[in-house]
């Protein structure tokens, strides 16, 4: 049994499941997959999400709460667009997830909010911006990363990059 804690560039491996505090709401849950590992101090996860498994080790159970500042922000009201429907693919209704390509070349995802006359509203918040959110996380594994996974800045192995 490994004593490791999580912490700056170790690999920590958690089930999870995530709820919306407010509602209750299950929006996420990694019990019917593997699950999930990520490289701590990597930037690879929600600010908060990391921040609360600090000093965690196997076999630790954490319930805690995020507000939006620390998972997926505020909801930012000039990213909400009215495009031409003349702009979009035929017979987009609301609720559709459309993803745009930024001039750097980044996708950005974008929801489908509503359809009016001529427009459509795209909205690309993320869906879970301006939520405060409830995760109940189990530490599954934690191990130091390899020089290679620190120096690709990602996991290498079962949940990662097989490469
Ligand atoms: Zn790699």
């Amino acid at each position: 049994m490994s004593t490791t804690k999580i912490e700056q560039n170790t690999v920590a491996t958690v089930h999870y499941r995530g709820t919306l505090t407010e509602s209750g709401n299950e929006f996420d849950n990694s019990y019917d997959r593997e699950p999930l590992s990520f490289l701590v101090g990597f930037g690879q996860m929600i600010p908060g999400f990391e921040a609360a498994l600090i000093g965690k080790s196997v076999d630790d159970a954490v319930t805690f709460e995020l507000a939006p500042e620390d998972a997926y922000g505020q909801r930012d009201p000039d990213a909400v667009q009215e495009v031409p429907l003349s702009q979009l693919p035929d017979q987009i209704k609301p609720g559709d997830r459309l993803a745009a390509q930024a001039p750097d070349g980044n996708v950005i995802p974008l929801t489908v909010t509503a359809i009016n006359e001529e427009t459509a509203t795209l909205d690309m918040n993320h869906e879970l911006a301006g939520e405060t959110l409830t995760f109940e996380v189990k530490v599954i594994e934690v191990r130091a990363a390899t020089e290679e996974e620190l120096s690709h800045g990602h996991v290498h192995g079962p949940g990662g990059h097989q490469h």
